[in-house]
């Protein structure tokens, strides 16, 4: 069967499912305080639709899957849905994106389910300073899932930190030492003025600071007093750039969506939790495949609606006039 190639030549492998848009944490970059409406029950894709999606998409050449959110472990059930997409022949990377506070409970089911890898987001080891960004009080639970999900092997184990100026920005060293004697993968990302903007900007106005990118090389010159950056691989290593120091365990990334984007090799396609089909985390246009498999579309019909998705994939991303909730469609 034809694979998935957009207008610019790039083949298209890798889904991000995001399975629900609910969270329990309200982190400032993220979501406003009182947090967003959420999708009706109805609305949101059943497990077997999740998984029929994710069958045509591996007919096209779709072979990397990543399970996220919201927050994808408040979703119930979502160790049988690990386990139904694990089952699916064609599918040789399976990997999740979470906060981590429910972790400690879920890795080992998850890991019996068939997840292979997991990355973790934590921006500050901070305990205030975490209660800040995620205006939850919680560290110690993201901590405890971190040692989980190393202890039953979901690795490589990768740590997702946002770095905002005057925020976290005085934490990068410690990040990246964690790295050091622990099979951790730290990767620094750039904040992106993402959420719908009114809502980071009142965000912002809350904090009593405004949101600013750190770009990744302010963060890797900041990195130099523990030794020289070696490059180095990762497995699932995505758009990041990976390196390690000097006999370090894990390794210390870094994703540039602002100072240096990688639309050129971008991979991907969104599924959100109610069912429509991203070309790009920056589109305000998704095509509405739940409807269409709702009302019994086939092969054919659904392969259409890929295809319309491919040929709304921009070149690449402006992240002006961005009305996106980053939840919603999924990080
Ligand atoms: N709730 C899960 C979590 O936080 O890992 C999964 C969804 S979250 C939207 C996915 C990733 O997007 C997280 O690593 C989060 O830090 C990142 N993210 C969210 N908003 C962002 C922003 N404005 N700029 C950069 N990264 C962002
Ligand atoms: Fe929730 Fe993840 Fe957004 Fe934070 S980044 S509010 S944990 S969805």
């Amino acid at each position: 069967m034809k694979g998935l190639i957009d207008r610019y030549n790039r083949k298209i492998s890798y889904l991000r499912v995001s399975v629900t848009d609910r969270c329990n944490l309200r982190c400032i970059y993220c979501m406003p305080s009182e947090g967003i409406k959420p999708l009706r029950h109805e609305d949101i894709l059943r497990f077997e639709e999740v998984k029929e999606i994710v069958r045509y998409g591996i007919d096209w050449g779709i072979d990397k899957v990543r399970i996220t959110g919201g927050e994808p472990l408040v979703r119930k059930g979502v160790v049988y849905l690990v386990e139904m997409l694990a089952n699916l022949k064609g599918v040789s990377d399976l990997s999740m994106t979470t906060n981590g506070i429910l972790l400690k409970d879920y890795a080992r089911d998850l890991k019996n389910a068939g997840l292979q890898r997991i990355n973790i987001s934590l921006d500050s080891r901070d305990a205030n300073k975490f209660n800040r960004i995620t205006r939850a009080e919680r560290l110690s639970l993201v901590l405890d899932g971190i040692e989980e999900a190393l202890k039953r092997g979901l690795e490589p184990v990768k740590i997702n930190v946002v770095v905002m100026k005057g925020i976290n920005d005085d934490e990068v060293l410690d990040f990246a030492r964690m790295s050091l004697d622990r099979p951790l993968h730290i990767r620094f990302i750039e904040y992106m003025p993402f959420c719908n903007r009114k809502g980071a900007e009142s965000n912002a106005k809350a904090q009593k600071s405004s949101f600013e990118f750190v770009s990744a090389s302010t963060v890797k010159e900041g990195l130099k007093e523990l030794g020289e950056l070696i490059p180095a691989q990762v497995r699932g290593v995505g758009p990041a750039k990976s390196f390690k120091f000097e006999k370090s365990l894990g390794t210390t990334g870094f994703i540039t969506p602002m100072s240096e984007h990688f639309c050129a090799t971008c991979n991907r396609l969104r599924l959100t939790a109610d069912g429509r089909l991203y070309p790009c985390l920056f589109s305000d246009y998704g095509v509405d495949i739940k409807r269409s498999l709702r009302s019994g579309a086939g092969s054919k019909e659904i392969r259409e609606l890929f295809e319309k998705a491919l040929k709304n994939k921009p070149e690449k991303h402006s992240i002006k006039g961005n009305n996106q909730v980053m939840s919603k469609i999924g990080g």
